[in-house]
Order: C-alpha cells, then sequence, then structure tokens
C-alpha cells in the first residue's frame, strides 16, 4: 500500500488518509487539508463592468483591464509604469487575459500597444 502522491509505503491502514478520494499518507494530507482555500476578494468586484469571466483574475490583471478600459490602447510600457511592474511580469499577466479574450494586442501606428478585447 503507497501513498498515492509522494509514494511513500504506507505500513498500516492506521497510516492511510483519505481525501478527496485519493489514499494518503500523513504527511501529504496535512499538506492538502492544510492548503488555504482560494480566497478571493476581487471576485466581489466582478459583478459590475465585465462577465463572471473576470473571476479569478489577480489585482494586477484588474488592474491592466481598468487601465485599458480608461485609457483605450495603452502601449506596454505605460501600463507597466503606472502599475510599477516590469515588462515581464506584464506579459505574464497579460497572458492569461488574452487567453480569456478579455484584452488583446492592437496597433496604433508602428506601435504595439494593448486593448480591451472587444474594445476599439
Ligand atoms: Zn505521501
Amino acid at each position: 500500500m503507497k501513498c498515492e502522491r509522494c509514494g511513500t509505503t504506507l505500513n498500516s491502514q492506521e497510516d492511510l488518509y483519505e481525501y478527496a478520494g485519493q489514499k494518503l499518507c500523513e504527511d501529504c494530507y496535512l499538506e492538502l487539508v492544510s492548503t488555504p482555500k482560494t480566497c478571493d476578494p476581487w471576485a466581489v468586484h466582478s459583478a459590475k463592468g465585465f462577465a463572471d469571466k473576470r473571476d479569478g483574475l489577480t489585482p494586477i490583471q484588474q488592474k491592466i483591464l481598468d487601465i485599458l478600459k480608461d485609457k483605450g490602447p495603452t502601449s506596454a510600457e505605460e501600463i507597466c509604469a503606472s502599475l510599477g511592474i516590469d515588462e515581464g511580469e506584464f506579459r505574464s499577466n497579460f497572458a492569461p487575459l488574452r487567453h480569456m479574450e478579455l484584452a488583446r494586442a492592437c496597433k496604433v501606428g508602428e506601435k504595439v500597444c494593448y486593448t480591451l478585447f472587444n474594445g476599439s
């Protein structure tokens, strides 16, 4: 009998913990049950403005959307400057927004900007 998560050998039924249908050793069990449930205070704000797709966005993603909503097409540099993040952070936050079709890249002249997916 082995822990389904880490593979530790379980000596007896007493060492076996069940969680979410998995048979686990005590260590794994405690780790799973002690992991705080994702608390999402931002979900409260999701009722207004956007569809429920907004649930689960990070605060930075929310702010990116707010900026795009206020300003229209905005360059990465401007967004980074307003939020105090670097471009890598912007990109990693932007990718899910694009994936969820909440925001997209667009071109303003020769410049790449970012805008709301359904924005002008
Ligand atoms: Zn384990």
